[in-house]
């Protein structure tokens, strides 16, 4: 447990570094302290909020020196949201810093000393987010409001305007407010279970003039339903498709199993280097489709595929990667756990006219190991897993099944690292690119390219058909 301080604590100090999750790093003779907001080189006064065994949680009070690298930030609850923790940061010291992290923990946690390039990042770095999901709630005049939650809590910041997410969608949100007050359709309350709406997402397609808006509730049907469908629409007809989602649990997680089409397909559609997709509520999407299109495309080079070649594309999500790495190949087999992502993926193989792709519903972990039983000869992986990581089920079948290349996409630099070394007994890494799809938050994406050790001859063939 984290203890508050009885009394104020002020300690004035220099930060020195930013931590793994974009905090400043300050240190005293307790310990060491996280500041949200503060950056190497700035002096000032911090305010302790939470200690425990020599490691605090601080406000930043008073700047007496600032960092060169301080900018104005955009948006007006930055500080309070906690989604944004570099608004304040100048741009070029985000992207060093993601590079920074990416080696760090290759060499903390994987224990491996590895080059990491330059992290490729935006031309606008705002406003990019095509998802947006906002729980609902009530402020304490009874108005209807929405936002996010306040950073270790279930208390909902109201936002109206976020600096990077999708223009389109803060209109529809200002009137999904207005149509719950004025129709009674009250926000779900976490403590005493009473009420109907828990969350709103709205996914927006960045080519086609498509809006999905999904409305999580926690009952199945609610009064005005219909003259709510009708209104929203009435007042923003550029939404092409309705859908509610029902979660009656007590629970964090936003979606329940039931998905009902109130309007429309039910789907939007997007396309990423050429390739079209549906995407489904439930469904995974990478959520910056400008900087999507460059970390894929930094995957695929790294795959150096060829027409001999069998890919598994693993975490595959709605088969974005396998079925742009299709034309390339010999023959695609994704393997996703969602069963949604699955049928999309299915369906955009055909919507694509794309026949070497199959996708496969399970564990990538248990298919892996599937595969690695009938002995598939599989020569390129690309894998994507949540943030979480792999398991040792699937990287310990990676190992039998011998793909001559692996190409790992990661979220998460720390179990990216952990897992690279699993794998380093038998491969060898040749690049780490981090990509940044997150500007203004702390996260970095990263693409690892690996290679068969003793493959050497696979390997020089391969680079020689691709040179
Ligand atoms: N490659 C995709 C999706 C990456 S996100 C893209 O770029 O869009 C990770 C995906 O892994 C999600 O779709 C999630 O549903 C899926 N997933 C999570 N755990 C899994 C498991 N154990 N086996 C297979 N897929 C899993």
């Amino acid at each position: 447990m984290y203890s508050k301080p009885f009394n104020k604590k002020i300690i004035h100090g220099v930060c020195t570094d930013l931590s793994f999750e974009g905090k400043g790093v300050l240190k005293d003779k307790d310990g060491v302290i996280f500041v949200n907001g503060m950056f190497p080189g700035e002096e000032g006064d911090v305010e302790v909020l939470y200690s425990r065994a020599g490691v605090s949680f601080a406000k930043l009070k008073k700047l007496n020196k600032k960092s060169d690298d301080r900018i104005e930030p955009r948006c007006p609850v930055s500080f309070s949201c906690g989604g944004c923790c570099f608004q304040s940061l100048a741009y070029p010291a985000q992207l060093l810093y993601k590079s920074k992290k990416v080696k760090e923990q290759f060499r903390k946690i994987g224990g491996l000393d590895v080059e990491v390039r330059p992290t490729l990042g935006m031309d606008d770095p705002y406003n990019y987010r095509n998802k947006i999901q906002m729980p609902f709630s009530l402020d304490n005049k009874g108005n209807v409001v929405s936002g996010f939650f306040k950073e270790g809590t279930h208390k909902v910041i109201p936002v109206e305007s976020c600096s990077i997410e999708d223009k389109r969608s803060e209109k529809i949100l200002a009137s999904i407010r207005h149509l719950c007050a004025s129709m009674r359709i009250f926000p779900y309350d976490e403590d005493t279970g009473r009420g109907i709406l828990r969350h709103v997402l709205i996914k927006t397609s960045f080519h086609h003039e498509e809006i999905m808006v999904v409305i999580v509730t926690a009952v199945d049907s609610f009064p005005s339903r219909n003259n709510f469908v009708k209104q929203l629409l009435k007042e923003n007809p550029e939404i092409s498709t309705i859908v509610q989602n029902i979660n009656q649990r007590k629970t964090n997680v936003i979606f329940g199993d039931v998905t009902k089409n109130l309007y429309g397909k039910g789907y939007i559609r997007d396309s990423l280097l050429g390739v079209e997709f549906s995407i489904s509520a439930k469904s995974f999407y990478q959520t910056n489709p400008v900087m999507t299109e460059v970390l894929y495309t930094e995957a695929i080079k790294a795959a150096m595929i060829t027409k001999d070649d069998v890919v598994f594309d693993a975490y595959s999500g709605i088969g974005t990667i396998g079925l742009i790495a299709a034309s390339k190949a010999k023959e695609v087999i994704s393997v996703e756990i969602v069963k949604e992502a699955v049928r999309d993926a299915q369906s955009n193989a055909k919507r694509n006219g794309i026949t070497n792709f199959t996708s496969i519903l399970g564990d990538a972990g248990e298919v892996a190991r599937a595969m690695a039983r009938d002995k598939k000869n599989i020569s390129v992986l690309f894998m994507d897993p949540p943030r979480k990581g792999s398991d040792e089920n699937f990287l310990n079948a990676v190992k039998t099944l011998k793909p001559s290349r692996i190409v790992y996409v990661s979220c998460d630099p720390s179990t990216l690292a952990r897992d690279c070394k699993y794998l380093s007994d038998q491969y060898v890494i040749n690049s780490v690119q981090p990509v940044d799809l997150f500007p203004q938050t702390y996260h970095v994406e990263t693409v690892v390219a690996m290679s068969l050790k003793n493959n050497d001859k696979r390997l020089i063939k391969q680079l020689n058909v691709n040179s």
